[in-house]
């Protein structure tokens, strides 16, 4: 129910639509009248009383109100459908709007495919009880009571039989629906699941094709689309069965009806025209009632699609994500106090480090893989939050500062270069939005990428692909090097790749990560022995702790962990 109220008050953002529809649906079912009216009137007037002069108005009158009432039926569709797609706008605005104020933490838990369900999918279905339910809802009890009325104003007898059936068909109609509610959960869940199969499959497509592993994905996904088939269909056979029942006791009443109407016309106690009346009126008076079911499944379907909605939409938002210090300038100190940290209760994937970074200085972290290194950009970038220990930023708590003006403060090079399907421009104009195409090629120069940008028939017009699948590794990378300078950020942070690039391309990579590195504070998660041996200072983290630190010569002096990282790893280059 409450989340009823809450769909509901969405409507109230569009205060006159609503209120139109709303009259034009009590106009539409006023309306209904005039057959069963029209029907009387030929009947116990017309022919009863021989009155052939009112054939050709009666019946102009019937067809004239019969095209008021489609042509206000048409209005009502056209403006329950925009109503209904501004509604769909804006709660699919609202809720992407929410998706980007969520912390980096919620993805972790929830899959890509499930998140585009419930843009896709929910938020419609979520707008339909609008329309189909309320609306229609609405109509329905209004055109219910006022063919009932119109009843009990001819013949309150014939009337009260009529209504016999009613209470079994609600008794059946409310059973269902309560029943059917889960398995509508279950069929929606079911969807989500196998969206996310599809999303994750086609994410991975070229690592499918690349391991011939397309039987178990095709396996994977038939079992999840197969149990989408199976929890709706465990709702259809319930259908199947409620719904000819419905309709088997509602015209059974029928009978029931024309029965006593017949004995009550022969007992003289009312004229033939009302039992045809009646009969025509019956259609408007079930009518909703039939209706019933439908309104019911598009009830039970939306509510569980909004209850997903809202479920996001009341996820906090990311702390500080705007509000908190916003300093003028930042110069580039770095502190980690005693920093510790885990993505769950498990054991902690950082643990009480501390280190500190001069501003300018460039700190290289090394290590096995899994001991952390990206976790520490993570801390910083503030995707995630200590768990014990503070990081300080020129001497002020980072807890403290707006994560906006942070992240704004930060060039974030990943090892993976994520480029959006869009125009070079656009992709380069992610760091700083009204970049000049000069200021454009003056960072594609820095980054070594001007060259094959050049190439490139349509230059910075020059889309992509998804995820920049038209660049290579290295373009990718340098792509987004220019990217970080065109932003020009106090702070660096480096995911050196570990693919091998080919030796000119890597010298190009190299020059143009020395190019950005210059003049400020930079964190880079290193691979390479070039660069550590540049680097101020080499922290080796092992298992989230700080096990080594020093220079490139301190630490092979030293003849520890660092030592045996570079024979194993740095040492043929
Ligand atoms: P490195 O960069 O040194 O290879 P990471 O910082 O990526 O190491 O990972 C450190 C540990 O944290 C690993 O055991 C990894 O499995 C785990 N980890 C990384 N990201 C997540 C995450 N989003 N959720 C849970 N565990 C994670």
């Amino acid at each position: 129910m409450a989340t009823l109220v809450r769909i509901l008050r969405h409507t109230f953002r569009f205060p006159w639509q609503s209120g139109f529809s709303l009259i034009m649906a009590v106009a539409c079912t006023v309306l209904v009248l005039v057959l069963p009216g029209i029907t009387m009137q030929f009947i116990d007037v017309i022919i009863a009383k021989k009155r052939p002069d009112l054939i050709i108005p009666t019946a102009a009158i019937g067809i004239g109100a019969i095209l008021v009432r489609q042509g206000i039926f048409t209005l009502r569709t056209y403006y329950n459908n925009s109503l209904e797609m501004k509604l769909t706008h804006l709660i699919r605005v609202e809720l992407y709007d929410k998706l980007q104020r969520l912390p980096v933490k919620w993805f972790d838990s929830n899959s890509s495919g499930e998140i585009m369900s419930r843009v896709a999918n929910d938020v419609p279905t979520t707008n339909r009880v609008i329309i189909e339910g309320v609306d229609q809802a609405i109509a329905a009890v209004l055109q219910f009571i006022i063919v009932m009325g119109y009843m009990f104003w001819h013949s309150w007898q014939l009337t009260l039989v009529t209504l016999i059936p009613l209470p079994f068909i609600a008794i059946l109609t409310t059973w269902w629906s309560r029943r059917s509610e889960p398995m509508w959960r279950e069929s929606s869940e079911a969807t989500s699941a196998l969206n996310a199969i599809l999303h994750d499959n086609l994410s991975g497509i070229r690592q499918i094709k690349a391991y011939t592993v397309e039987p178990k994905a095709l396996d994977t996904f038939d079992k999840a689309s197969r149990k989408v088939g199976e929890k709706t269909m465990s709702v259809m056979r319930g259908q199947a069965l409620v719904w000819p029942g419905v309709s088997f006791i509602a015209e059974s009443g029928i009978i029931l009806m024309v029965a006593f109407g017949a004995w009550s016309a022969l007992q003289g106690q009312i004229q033939p025209g009302v039992v045809v009346s009646f009969l025509v009126a019956w259609g408007f008076l079930f009518d909703p009632i039939s209706r019933i079911n439908a309104l019911a499944q598009t009830f039970t379907r939306g509510i569980v699609s909004a209850e997903r909605v809202f479920k996001i939409i009341d996820t906090p938002d990311e702390i500080n994500l705007t509000e908190g210090i916003r300093p003028e300038q930042m110069t580039g100190h770095v502190q980690f106090e005693n920093v510790s940290f885990a993505y769950s209760d498990e054991a902690p994937t950082i643990n009480s480090l501390t280190l500190e970074a001069l501003p300018g200085q460039t700190i290289a972290l090394v290590g096995a893989t899994g001991a952390g290194k990206s976790t520490v950009l993570n801390l910083l970038t503030r995707f995630y939050e200590p768990t014990a220990g503070r990081i300080l930023i020129d001497g002020i708590p980072l807890d403290g500062v707006s994560k906006e003006w942070l992240r704004d403060q930060l060039g974030y090079v990943t090892q993976e270069s994520f480029l959006f399907n869009t125009t070079l421009r656009e992709n380069l104009q992610l760091a700083k939005l009204n970049a000049t195409d000069n200021e454009i090629w003056d960072a594609l120069e820095a980054a070594n990428a001007a060259g094959f940008v050049r190439a490139s028939p349509d230059g910075l017009d020059t889309i992509a692909g998804e995820r920049g699948s038209r660049f290579s590794g290295g373009e990718k990378q340098r792509l987004s090097i220019a990217r970080a300078l065109l932003k020009n950020p106090p702070l660096l942070l480096l995911d050196e790749a570990t693919s091998a690039l080919d030796n000119t391309t890597e010298r190009l990579v190299q020059q143009a990560l020395e190019n950005l590195r210059s003049d400020r504070t930079c964190f880079v998660i290193a691979h390479r022995l070039s660069t550590v041996q540049k680097a101020d200072r080499i922290c080796v983290l092992h298992h989230g702790k700080l096990i080594e630190q020093g220079t490139h010569a301190e630490l092979l002096e030293l003849g520890g962990s660092y030592s045996k990282l570079c024979e194993a790893s740095f040492v043929e280059k």
